[in-house]
């Protein structure tokens, strides 16, 4: 199955939340229009300004030249009136001067003083009496164009130019005629203290940092002209002054600064929207994009969470499935037993086992026994109802689990499987035949668990299996506790091979000319706890079945040379000690460096070791075999061939070992001398052996019949319970030395 792939990662360099820089650029473009626009309108705005300001300086000097006329016209009105009081007194004297201007500087501050000046233009009297008025010499007729002299009222009154006068002052005198009996008697005059009237307005009227000139054109009279570049300057001519004077207010550029002013509020203004525009933009941006980068995660991670859930669904389908035939597996089936078994269902579960399968693979090859299973498969469904469930559960193993069907039914249900498989299967141009064993269990009123079922069903097949196949097994108890017996042995077994528990016996092989012992073979020997004595076979074969083979066997090896060396300290070693090595243990590459080493650490002639091995092991995997039975017999210890006669019985093949001893099977032996089949065997090996110059040694001769047998045909070794059984090796070398002794006689 495609492992499903979940991208996670981002292929472009840019985050997803990052904005675009297009709409950067816009957000840009935008504020850059803003910004422009506000300073069009801060510029329009500062020139607004700047004509109202104007306007307004303009409107502050003709109130300023306003108050100025309005202020030398009272002045002179006043004159006038003084002038006509005096008239009207017919005559002045030094009394009438003084009743008549007494208090005037208090009521008219501006003027610096009055003075009367008689018919020769002599000043003769003046208020204050210590004000200096206006040299006598100066032309009073000099300026008697002065505007104010254009109202009736004033028409008599003339004015002098501006001078300068006493205390810094600037003055205009003004002179009056007084007429009695209808002759100027004289002139009142009065000077009048200009800079203190304008000082005086201009402090009334202008704002603080306004200034105000008077100048004739030339120069100035009051005040500064503005020497820095930039104030607001505005001009008028001063209509009561004779139009030649000209006053002048302006304001420096410093005074026109205002920290709130429009335009600044304008561009301050400005500033803000631009700011808050782009902030806005960009936000709005940086949502949109993210909103993008979501909808674009959230479709990756439905895009994710669909591919998970297909592989899920696969890896669920594989975890239940078997991949040849797509039938539910073990799990699958085990699965369905617990939530069936669960409720009071009866049950029946079938176990097909396939015969030879393995031999099925190998000989058409895997693409062919696939298709079989899946043929296999498809005929077992055409047959079974079609609420029964199949399972493949190992590699030549089906399971039927079916629900309400009886006893009969099952066992006819499984005898039509068998039929159905047994028909020739064509695959791929080849016709080929199979059989299975079929076991049944059976679930009816009892408490059974899937597993429970699973093993019975299982353990009925291998004994379908055992009976010769092509059968159909019910499982019952006794095949139940055949295995738990079974078990309980293994366990005590491996128990006693791990404890040491262990002993080994040995069985004197004896000369049949001589009756003497010339070899012994170890053999294992277990006696239970519980004091039964266990089969040697089994043993072995437990160990070989529990992966303890290679453990017992080094101890077998460690023992029996100990003990032989034992035998030859105490002078009373046979021969030859033959060891038995099973194929297991010869699987073991270092099994010859054991054996030789084991020998040479007790101190044994390598010569008077032998091992025994059966055929099988000769023949099986020859080529690596051959090389350690060679390095066994480089190093001086002999092979005998084992139970000969059980498996290819064929001696040709000897000549490709290095063997010098045969063993013929007890088999061969136990029939004898009634048996002429195995007489003709047992002849056929002596003669065929003494050719290849092979030692023959017997076994398990039992009677003397077979003893006078096996030397008539040549035989000259022999083995078995009629000489001696395997006994200790205590009891072993008992008998030795009584041979040594020469105090030995065999039965005969
Ligand atoms: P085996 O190598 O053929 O050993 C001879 C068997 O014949 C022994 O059985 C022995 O007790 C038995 N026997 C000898 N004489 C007679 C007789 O006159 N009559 C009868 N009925 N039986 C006789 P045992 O000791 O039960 O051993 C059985 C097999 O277990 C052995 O057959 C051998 O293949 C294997 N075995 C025994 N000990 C070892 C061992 O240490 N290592 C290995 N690998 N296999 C062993
Ligand atoms: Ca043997
Ligand atoms: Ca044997």
């Amino acid at each position: 199955m495609q492992p499903a792939m979940y991208h996670t990662e981002q292929t472009s360099e840019q985050s997803p939340y990052s904005p675009r820089l297009s709409s950067l650029a816009a957000i840009a473009l935008v504020c850059s229009l803003i910004l422009i626009f506000t300073f069009t309108l801060y510029h329009s705005a500062q020139s607004r300004q700047h004509e109202l300001k104007n306007h307004m300086l303009n409107v502050e000097i003709n109130r300023v030249q306003r108050a100025i006329e309005v202020n030398l016209q009272k002045e002179a009105y006043f004159l006038v009136w003084l002038a006509n009081t005096l008239q009207n007194k017919g005559k002045i004297d030094d009394r009438v001067w003084k009743r008549t201007t007494a208090g005037i500087r208090s009521t008219f501050p501006f003027f610096a003083g009055v003075y009367w000046l008689d018919a020769e233009s002599t000043v003769q009297w003046t208020t204050p009496t210590n004000f200096t008025p206006y040299p006598t010499n100066a032309n009073w007729e000099a300026s008697s164009s002065v505007k104010l002299n254009a109202m009736p009222v004033l028409s008599r009154l003339s004015t002098s130019t501006v001078h300068p006068a006493p205390n810094g002052r600037l003055a205009i005198e003004m002179l009056h005629p007084v007429v009695f009996d209808g002759e100027i008697a004289g002139h009142l005059g009065a000077s009048y203290n200009i800079k203190m009237m304008v000082e005086a307005i201009a402090a009334e009227f202008l704002r603080p940092g306004q200034n105000l000139v008077l100048s004739d054109g030339a120069r100035p009279f009051i005040g500064e002209l503005p020497t820095a570049a930039g104030a607001m300057v505005n001009t008028v001519a001063l209509n009561a002054l004779n139009g030649q004077w000209q006053l002048t207010v302006w304001q420096s550029k410093e005074a026109e600064h205002t920290y709130f002013s429009l335009p600044i509020l304008i561009f301050i203004a400005g500033i803000v929207v631009t700011a808050l525009v782009a902030m806005s933009l960009y936000l709005l941006e940086v949502n949109i994009i993210g909103r993008r980068a979501e909808s674009s995660m959230v479709s990756m991670l439905k895009e994710e969470i669909t591919q998970r859930r297909e592989a899920e669904a696969q890896l669920k389908f594989t975890a239940n499935h078997d991949p040849q035939t797509h039938l539910p597996n073990r799990f699958a089936m085990e699965q369905y037993l617990n939530r069936n078994l669960r409720s009071d269902h009866d049950m029946v579960l079938m176990c097909v086992s396939l015969d030879k399968f393995q031999e099925i693979n190998d000989m058409y090859g895997h693409l062919v026994a696939d298709q079989l299973l899946f043929e296999a498969a498809k005929r077992f469904k055409s047959v079974l109802p079609p609420h029964a469930i199949l399972a493949r559960i190992r590699n030549d193993q089906f399971m039927v689990a079916c629900a309400g069907m009886s006893q009969l039914e099952a066992e006819m249900q499984a005898n039509q499987l068998r039929m159905c498989l047994e028909e020739e299967f064509y695959i791929e141009d080849n016709d080929i035949l199979t059989t299975c064993a079929i076991g049944i269990a059976y679930r009816y009123n009892n408490e059974l668990l899937a597993d429970d079922m699973l093993r019975h069903a299982d353990t009925a097949a291998n004994k379908a299996k055992a009976l010769g196949s092509r059968k159909v097994v019910a499982y019952n108890q006794t095949m139940q506790e055949q295995l738990n017996r079974k078990k309980e042995l293994e366990r005590a077994i491996r128990q006693a091979i791990n404890n040491d528990e262990l002993k080994l016996h040995f069985q004197p092989q004896v000369d049949l000319r001589t009756r003497q012992i010339v070899g012994v073979e170890a053999l294992v020997r277990w006696e239970s706890q519980n004091g039964v004595a266990i089969s040697t076979d089994v043993i072995i074969q437990t160990a070989e079945e529990t992966g303890l083979m290679q453990r017992l066997g080094h101890w077998v090896v460690d023992t029996a040379l100990k003990e032989f060396s034992r035998m030859l300290d105490e002078r009373c070693a046979p021969k030859c000690i033959a060891i038995n090595v099973s194929g297991h243990e010869f699987q073991d590459g270092y099994l010859a460096d054991y054996v030789i080493r084991s020998v040479n650490r007790y101190d044994i002639p390598a010569s008077r070791v032998q091992i025994e091995l059966t055929e099988q092991v000769f023949i099986e995997n020859l080529e690596r075999n051959q090389h350690i039975l060679n390095r066994l017999t480089a190093s001086g210890i002999s092979l005998a061939i084992d139970d000969f006669g059980t498996g290819y019985s064929s001696l040709a093949y000897l000549k490709h070992f290095p063997v010098n001893t045969v063993k013929i099977d007890r088999g061969f032996i136990k029939d004898l001398p009634q048996s002429n089949d195995d007489l003709v065997i047992c002849q056929a090996v002596v003669s065929m052996a003494n050719l290849l110059q092979l030692k023959v040694v017997a076994e398990g001769v039992e009677t003397i019949d077979q003893q006078e047998l096996l030397r008539n045909i040549g035989c000259n070794f022999a083995q078995g319970h009629f000489y001696y059984e395997p006994m200790s090796a205590d009891d072993l070398m008992v008998v030795l030395k009584k041979q040594r002794a020469g105090r030995l006689y065999p039965a005969s």
